[in-house]
Formats: C-alpha cells, sequence, structure tokens
C-alpha cells in the first residue's frame, strides 16, 4: 500500500483481530493474578485458625463430633464471608486497572479511534503527541516537532527528535531516529506512525521491565494497623493461654481449656483487621469511581481526607473549557461578535453590523485565526425546528477561534497558503505560529498570550495598512487587553510577518493585527464546590496560564479569591526567592500566567508550611508537580504521563469531583475509626469475660462453641456494614485531619478499652445473676452468651457517631447494618429458641423476662456513655487534633 493512503486508512478492524489473535496482547507478561481458590484458601491461612481446625480434629478422635462438626461450620462460613469479600476488592481492583490502561489513538478502518494498548498489532498506524507514553515499537511516517524522551531505554536524559523514516524498509533496532519506542515518552510536537514491534517483541519487551502499575503496596494505614495487630495478638494470646493455664490449675479438663484458649484467640485476635481496612478502602474507591474520579493508588484515599490546600487549574477544571469568542479588538475597532445565528454578519460595532472585508487588519486576523490553527469548525444544518450548530473538533481555544474566521467567511480550506511548517503551542511559550508557504513566499501566522506576542511586535496594521508600533499603540493595546481580561475573557493576541525561509527566529519583528476576546463561563457546580472547601477549612487555588485580570475575575466569581488574599504572576514568581516564596505564599489565592515549572515550586512551598496539597494538571511538563504533590491529580482527557505520576484521575475534569473525592476519603477515614472501634472495643469484652470470669474462680463463662458463635454473629456482618456506613452531615464542616494523627486520637483508645471492659463485666454480672436466679451453668452461660451478642449489637449503633450517644445516633441511614444486625440478632436468638440449636451450642430457651434481663443490661453500657456524654466527662472524640497552623508575617501584596 502507497505510504499515505496507509497512514489514512490503517488497517481494518478484520485484520486487526487476525493479526491479535495471531500474535497475541501487545502487553509486557502480566503479573499473576489471585484466583478465586486461592483467594479461599488464604481465608485459612491464619495460625489460629489452623491450630483451632487440628484440634478439632483431635476433639473428634476423642469422640466429641457435634462440638467438632459445629467448630468447622463456623469457620468455614467465617472462611465464605471473607472470601466473599476479598474477591469482591480483586474485581474491584481489577475493573480499576482495565480503567486506568493507556489508550492508543490508532486509525482502523480509515478512521481515528481509540483503542486500549493492549489490543494493538503490528502495522497498526496511530498518532503520536506530547506527553504520550509510546504504546509500542514503530516506525514513523510522519512528524511535526517530534520529540521524545528515550531515557528509560538509552539512559540518555535529553529528548531525541525524532524525523519520518523514508521507506517502511528500514531495518528495526534500538536508538533509530526514525523510531519510538514502547514505554518511552512523547515530550513535544505530534506525528504519525506505524507499529513494528508489539507485546515482549518490543525493546521494552526484551529488557522485560515493567510500566506503571496501580500500586497495591499497602497503605500508611494498612501497615500501621498490621502493627498494632501483631501487638494485640501477642497480648491475647498471652491472655488465652493464662485462660487455659487457670482453667487446667483448676482441674478442668485439659483438653477443654486448650480449645477454650484457642476458641477465643481466634475470636480476640483481630487478625482479619488490615483486611477489612483494604476491602473498606477498596469500596471506597468504588464509591469514588461512581463520583467520576479513578483512584490509582489505594493510599490516595487515605491522603484525600488530610487534604487541606488544592490547587486547580482553571481552564476546564474550574470553567467549562467551552470557549466562545465575544470581542475582536483591532489597533482601531472595537467589534463585538454575534452568536449562533448571525452568520452573514458576525461583527458589530456599537451595534451596527460591521462588513470584515473592508478592514485589511481584521482579515489578517481571520486569516491567522484560520491558518495558525489546529481545530475545525462546521456548521451543522438545522431542521426540524433545531438551531444551526457549530461542529467543532480540536482543542476549545483553537475552535473557538476557527468558528470567529468561519463566522466571517474565513474557511482554512480556500486560503491560498500551504502549511510548511509548525511550531507547536505550549504551556512555557504560550505561543503557536504555523508558516504557510504559497509559490516561493513564506508567511509566519502567530497568535498567542497577547503580553508575551506584543514583546514579538514592532508593527501594527490597521485599516489603512501597516504601521510602526509605538509605545502608545502598544499601551493602548494593553489597555484593551486589560479591559477585556477584567470581565473574565481569555484573550489571544494575533500576529503575522513574510519571512525569507522557513527557519530561524520566526517569532520576532511580528505584524501585530489585534485581539480576540472569549467567554468560558465557570462550570455551574464550582461555585458550590469551593464553598464547601471553605467550610471544610481546604484552601482552594487557582494556578492558570492565563492572564492575571482573566484569572482574577473568574477566581473572585467562584469565591476562590477573597478580600486579603494576594495573587502571584508567574514573573513575580521568577524574580522571588524560595524563602520570600514560603513568608506569603499560604496567603496566595490566585498563581497567573505560570508555566508548569512553577507549579513545582508552589508545591514545595505548600509542603514545606505542612499543607497537604492536592494539585491538578494535564500536560506533559505537569507531570513533575503532580508527583510531587500529596495527591496528584490528573485530568481523564490528560496526557499518559500526567496521568501516571498522579494518584487520581479526574473523568470529568472537574473540580467539584474533586471535592467530592476528597468528601469520601474523609468519610472512609470516620468508618475505618468506626469499625476498629467497633471490633476492638468487643474483642476486649469477649476477653474480659473469659479472663476475669477465669480470675473470679467461675466455671468457664462461654464454652468454645458459643465463643466462635459470638466471633461470627457481631465481628462478621456488623462490622462489615459498618465500614459502608454514610457520610455524617458534618464531614466536610470539620477540619481536615493531620496526616500524621494516629487512628486513635482523640481519645479513641480509652473510649475502646472502657467500653470493652464495660461489655466483659455486664456479661459476667448476667452469668452471675442468671446462674443465681435460675440455677445451673447452663443458664448462666446462655444469660451471658446472650448479654454479650446484644451488647455488641447494640455497640455498632454507637459505632455510628463519635459526638452522639446510642440515642442520638442516625439509626436508620444505613440499611446494610439494619439488617446485618437482624441476621445476627435472628441467629443469636434461635440458639437460644430452637431446639436444634440449643443442642449445638449447648443452651437453654430464655423466658421473656429472662430476655428483658438480657436487653436491659445490654443497655446500661450505652446509657451510661449517654450520661458521660451528656455530663461532659467523656469528651466527644470528633476532630480530635487542631490541624497545624503556622503564622504569616504580614507582606504586601502582590499582583493585582
Ligand atoms: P490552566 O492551567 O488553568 O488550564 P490555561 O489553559 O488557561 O490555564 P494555557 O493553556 O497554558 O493556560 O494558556 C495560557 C495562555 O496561552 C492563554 O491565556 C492564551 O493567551 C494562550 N493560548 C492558549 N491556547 C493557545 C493556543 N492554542 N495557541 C496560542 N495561544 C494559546
Amino acid at each position: 500500500m502507497p505510504q499515505k493512503l496507509l497512514e489514512q486508512e490503517g488497517l481494518t478492524s478484520k485484520e486487526a483481530q487476525k493479526r491479535l489473535l495471531e500474535y497475541g496482547e501487545n502487553t509486557l507478561s502480566a503479573k499473576k493474578k489471585s484466583g478465586p481458590l486461592k483467594i479461599f484458601l488464604g481465608q485459612f491461612r491464619d495460625l489460629m485458625v489452623i491450630i483451632l481446625l487440628i484440634s478439632t480434629v483431635l476433639s473428634v478422635m476423642m469422640g466429641e463430633i457435634t462440638e467438632a462438626i459445629t467448630i468447622i461450620a463456623i469457620v468455614l462460613l467465617n472462611a465464605v464471608l471473607g472470601f466473599v469479600q476479598e474477591y469482591r476488592t480483586e474485581k474491584t481492583l481489577e475493573a480499576l486497572k482495565e480503567m486506568a490502561a493507556p489508550a492508543a489513538q490508532v486509525v482502523r478502518d480509515g478512521e481515528v479511534v481509540s483503542v486500549p494498548a493492549s489490543q494493538m498489532v503490528v502495522g497498526d498506524v496511530f498518532l503520536l503527541k506530547a506527553g504520550d507514553r509510546v504504546p509500542a515499537d514503530a516506525l514513523i511516517l510522519s512528524s511535526t516537532n517530534l520529540y521524545a524522551d528515550e531515557s528509560l531505554l538509552s539512559g540518555e536524559s535529553e529528548p531525541v527528535e525524532k524525523h519520518p523514516a523514508k521507506t517502511l524498509e528500514t531495518d528495526f533496532g534500538p536508538g533509530k531516529l526514525e523510531a519510538v519506542y514502547m514505554g518511552t515518552v512523547i515530550t513535544k510536537g505530534r506525528g504519525k506512525a506505524i507499529a513494528a514491534a508489539t507485546g515482549m517483541e518490543s525493546e521494552m519487551g526484551k529488557i522485560a521491565g515493567m510500566l506503571d502499575d496501580i500500586e497495591e503496596d499497602p497503605t500508611p494505614l494498612q501497615l500501621k494497623l498490621d502493627q498494632l495487630g501483631k501487638i494485640v495478638a501477642i497480648g491475647c494470646v498471652g491472655i488465652c493461654a493464662a485462660v487455659s493455664v487457670a482453667g487446667i490449675l483448676r482441674g478442668e479438663n485439659l483438653f477443654d481449656m486448650i480449645i477454650t484458649g484457642i476458641s477465643l484467640a481466634v475470636a480476640a485476635v483481630p487478625e482479619g483487621l488490615p483486611a477489612i481496612v483494604t476491602i473498606s478502602l477498596a469500596l471506597a474507591v468504588r464509591r469514588i469511581l461512581k463520583r467520576n474520579a479513578l483512584v490509582r493508588k489505594l493510599h490516595a484515599v487515605e491522603t484525600l481526607g488530610c487534604a487541606n490546600v488544592i490547587c486547580s487549574d482553571k481552564t476546564g477544571t474550574l470553567t467549562e473549557n467551552k470557549m466562545t469568542v465575544r470581542e475582536v479588538v483591532t489597533p482601531d475597532r472595537r467589534l463585538t461578535v454575534a452568536g449562533e445565528n448571525y452568520a452573514d454578519s458576525a461583527f458589530f460595532e456599537d451595534g451596527k453590523k460591521f462588513e470584515a472585508v473592508s478592514h485589511q487588519g481584521l482579515m489578517s486576523l481571520l486569516e491567522i485565526a484560520a491558518f495558525c490553527n489546529n481545530a475545525t469548525a462546521s456548521r451543522e444544518k438545522g431542521g426540524f425546528g433545531l438551531k444551526e450548530r457549530w461542529q467543532t473538533t480540536g482543542e476549545p481555544t483553537e475552535a473557538a477561534i476557527q468558528v470567529l474566521a468561519a463566522k466571517a467567511g474565513v474557511i482554512p480550506q480556500e486560503l491560498r497558503w500551504f502549511r510548511e511548517r509548525e511550531i507547536p503551542f505550549d504551556s512555557d511559550r504560550k505561543m503557536m505560529t504555523v508558516v504557510g508557504g504559497m509559490g516561493s513566499r513564506h508567511r509566519v501566522f502567530t497568535k498567542g498570550a497577547p503580553d508575551i506576542l506584543l514583546g514579538r511586535c514592532t508593527r501594527y496594521q490597521d485599516e489603512r495598512g501597516v504601521h510602526p508600533l509605538n509605545e502608545g499603540v502598544r499601551s493602548r493595546i494593553l489597555k484593551e487587553n486589560n479591559r477585556m481580561a477584567e470581565t473574565a475573557l481569555r484573550v489571544l493576541g494575533f500576529a503575522y510577518r513574510d519571512a525569507s525561509s522557513i527557519q530561524g527566529n520566526l517569532e520576532e519583528d511580528l505584524i501585530f493585527v489585534g485581539l480576540a476576546g472569549m467567554i468560558d463561563p465557570p462550570r455551574p457546580e464550582a461555585k458550590a464546590a469551593v464553598e464547601k472547601c471553605r467550610r471544610a477549612k481546604i484552601r482552594p487555588v487557582m494556578i492558570t496560564g492565563d492572564h492575571i485580570l482573566t484569572a482574577c475575575a473568574i477566581a473572585k466569581d467562584l469565591g476562590i479569591l477573597r478580600e486579603g488574599d494576594l495573587t502571584l504572576t508567574g514573573k513575580e514568581l521568577d524574580e522571588m526567592s524560595d524563602e520570600a516564596l514560603d513568608r506569603v505564599v499560604a496567603k496566595v489565592s490566585v498563581f497567573s500566567r505560570v508555566n508548569p515549572g512553577h507549579k513545582l515550586r508552589i508545591v514545595r512551598a505548600l509542603k514545606k508550611r505542612g499543607d497537604i496539597v492536592a494539585m491538578t494538571g494535564d500536560g506533559v511538563n505537569d507531570a513533575p508537580a503532580i508527583k510531587e504533590a500529596n495527591i496528584g491529580v490528573a485530568m481523564g482527557g490528560g496526557t499518559d504521563v500526567t496521568k501516571e505520576a498522579s494518584s487520581i484521575i479526574l473523568l470529568d475534569n472537574n473540580f467539584a469531583t474533586l471535592v467530592a473525592a476528597i468528601e469520601e476519603g474523609r468519610v472512609i477515614y470516620q468508618n475505618i475509626r468506626k469499625f476498629i472501634r467497633y471490633l476492638l472495643s468487643c474483642n476486649i469484652g469477649e476477653v474480659v469475660t473469659m479472663f476475669v470470669g477465669m480470675l473470679m474462680g467461675m466455671p468457664v463463662v462461654l464454652t468454645p462453641i458459643q465463643i466462635l458463635l459470638v466471633n461470627l454473629v457481631t465481628d462478621g456482618l456488623p462490622a462489615m456494614a459498618l465500614g459502608m456506613d454514610p457520610a455524617q452531615d458534618d464531614v466536610m464542616e470539620l477540619s481536615p485531619r493531620s496526616s500524621e494523627e494516629s487512628i486513635f486520637s482523640g481519645g479513641l483508645l480509652g473510649t475502646i478499652v472502657f467500653r470493652g471492659m464495660l461489655i466483659g463485666l455486664t456479661t459476667l454480672s448476667m452469668f452471675v445473676a442468671f446462674y443465681r436466679l435460675y440455677g445451673g451453668v447452663e443458664a448462666a452461660r446462655t444469660g451471658a452468651l446472650m448479654t454479650l451478642i446484644v451488647a455488641q449489637l447494640f455497640h455498632v449503633f454507637e459505632c455510628k457517631s463519635e459526638t452522639h450517644s446510642l440515642f442520638g445516633v442516625p439509626f436508620f441511614n444505613n440499611k446494610k447494618l439494619i439488617g446485618a444486625v437482624m441476621v445476627s440478632g435472628g441467629i443469636a436468638f434461635l440458639a437460644s429458641e430452637n431446639t436444634w440449636m440449643r443442642a449445638i451450642f449447648q443452651t437453654i430457651p430464655l423466658t421473656l423476662n429472662q430476655w428483658l434481663l438480657v436487653l436491659g443490661a445490654s443497655l446500661i453500657a450505652p446509657i451510661l456513655s449517654a450520661l458521660l456524654l451528656k455530663l461532659g466527662r467523656e469528651k466527644p472524640l470528633e476532630n480530635p487534633v487542631p490541624m497545624k497552623t503556622v503564622r504569616i508575617p504580614r507582606s504586601d501584596s502582590f499582583g493585582g
């Protein structure tokens, strides 16, 4: 196939499918996934469970068959519960990985389609642009200023310029200038390439490196809990051993005592804590995804809740990124641009139609707008009562000016110039140039940020012709620029010049022709999101490449810029030392005309203060700042490199989504505290019951099967459901927690121990009461068993809030919890009321009065807590550690 045709058509989907089957996916050997069986068997990894199972086998040998079967059934049931949760977690994480996998822009059947990079095959023609991670080894078909960073393969840190291959027969091999390689990064420009090697055949495959994946390392919280789990486990095992030894010394049956000790250890050791945290984090990831943000790193969910500064881009994140040109200003005219329906007469001056063709300078401006542009615009016919609409492709700023030109009838295809060269736009230069050729003539067409572009102009053109650009005209133009920017318009300047060659320093000695001001309305939900941040003591900061006045107008409108805040421009930042920036950074709420390099300085300055910073970005140059931020936030439409550096991706590019993710981060942390509180206090309750009972010389309070029953009905479903508790209303009314805060901060540990002891002592007193009132160990055990279970089922509701007592919590807002408690309560009820179950659990049937006694006793602890809370003796736990605050010396205001 001739090269031109190949570039346009690419492979057919049928051929691509065939090659995919034949040669396999374009992936580097994937890590082995854990299958369902492995996950299920993993549930029995725990040492305590293994010992329990061995002792059960021993008890079968000694003839205790019913007991053994029950123990095994309970252990199995627990394993099934654990398996279901873990399997779901695994699936969630897998699905996320797939979503985060890179995509490639591939030409198939003559159309550019987005295909997962793993589905690419040899022969696929694909597009490359700055910020892309190259999906396969490929020969270059065409390129514009294309540079690739190949340090991954060559160790060379300077990006290499790439050129089209002269023929497709070029030998392929490492280090070629006509080729790009899988895993390397396009740093500048764009191009088209044809895949020559994929998967393990690629250069990258040969050295078998792995690309960044979703990170699954344990999060800091998981690590901490792992440690805590170990300490508690050692303590518990010690106590359980003591219980057994005390029993044996007192003359109880040796074997029974060993099984009692082990059962208690199984019930009391919070071995599942880190697992539950992982599951909760994964569930939170799913909830955050529903709100349109993709979490790439699990630990981000934890950090989200600590964020106290959000640095956000303006365009597209705080605004809609839907640009429409409203005003055009030439050195001698101020024109407004009509809306959609005025296509025949686009311009108005003082309310009167203005004919563009009559104005040389304006026609030059429109020509630059149409030609120095990579977007397209066409008019979509209305009909059926629908209005005519502009159909555009490409970057919104460019699309807006392409529409502007088209409204005045200037169409790129009809221009006499053909494109000879492009110097692409980048946010460091804030300009873009296209060189046009006509016969032997060359013309430079440039557009860009007016304040920067004007510095490159020496002449200007108006209705009457070209004149030298004196200071008077220059300052008049800048005034016009400021006037438009103050009304939140984003302004672009236009200039051109004829040139003798297409090389050299083209963007100088230009002829300025005018300005175009476009609106980009703030996102409707952004204002409310900013307000939410304020209430949640999170400081929103705008960082934008746009003009200071445009930025300030929008920041004021959204509530980001307030009385007393400072603003800084990129230029001022350049002139400032790091120390000076450190002094003021906490007061600056708008950074304008910055380039990506500045973002890194800003993040560092904020982090030095102890701020936990979320930073958004989409361009390739934003990656370092995103990596440096505590929470790097990439945009759904951003470059691969930024996405890889980020810990969370906003699929809809929306600021409000980031705030929602932070809210979920806070909720999940609260929920983790909730179930840690619940699990630990219940476990302490169980240990206290057994240990104190033993110390006081009582008969063994609960049999192994009864202990395992308690563990099953309280630790399983209710704890899980608590992890899914909805947000407390005030979660965004609190200050962010400090990242160094312990999970037990604010007196949580004391509350846990206190409540655990209360549960244990209540259970013991019911054991004594039932023993005395109703005679017999079986009655006493049943009373104690039911009290222990019911007290824990009440306690689970108390754990919903750290500020309210059992009588003040919203009972019914977590249906799963209600369901879990009903199931658990039902099982407990049957364990005493059903003949069959009674035989297994060695219980007696309880009368109504006895049940009332159990219920009453179980309410003692919650009533006591409620009273203490009321008397202010037990401090509310919420928001325990105040945020670190740094005193900022007063300083002069910067910028506008
Ligand atoms: P943010 O960081 O908030 O997304 P931004 O998108 O407004 O900011 P840039 O895209 O870096 O920032 O644009 C900075 C300036 O460059 C704009 O104010 C505009 O004047 C100019 N500019 C933007 N797009 C183009 C373009 N395609 N061609 C030429 N100049 C442009």
